[in-house]
């Protein structure tokens, strides 16, 4: 079961920033998925976006994996960012 949010203000996206977790998702005429603290997330755009714009041509959502991004959304993932899985777990660099 994934999740998935939208995020409505600038406080949940700062505190969505901080936590480091999950990935972010600005949907449009395509969907993309990003890092959480990629620098392709800027107030400028959340602003536009989600302010001015009024969600009308698209919002942005968090998301626990990138799984999620796909199913829910058929989002891409960023060329820019890069936002990858992590197969290797830590504890492989333990010994
Ligand atoms: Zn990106």
């Amino acid at each position: 079961m994934g999740a998935a949010k939208e995020i409505q203000d600038f406080d949940e996206l700062r505190k969505l920033r901080l936590a480091d977790e999950g990935y972010i998702v600005i949907t449009g005429a395509h969907a993309v998925i990003h890092k959480v603290n990629s620098k392709c997330i800027t107030t400028e755009n959340f602003n536009t976006k989600v302010s001015i714009n009024d969600r009308k041509q698209g919002s942005y959502f968090w998301v626990d994996s990138i799984a999620t991004a796909a199913h829910e959304f058929g989002a891409k993932r960023c060329k820019l960012c890069k936002p990858e899985l992590r197969l290797v777990p830590p504890s492989t660099f333990d010994a």
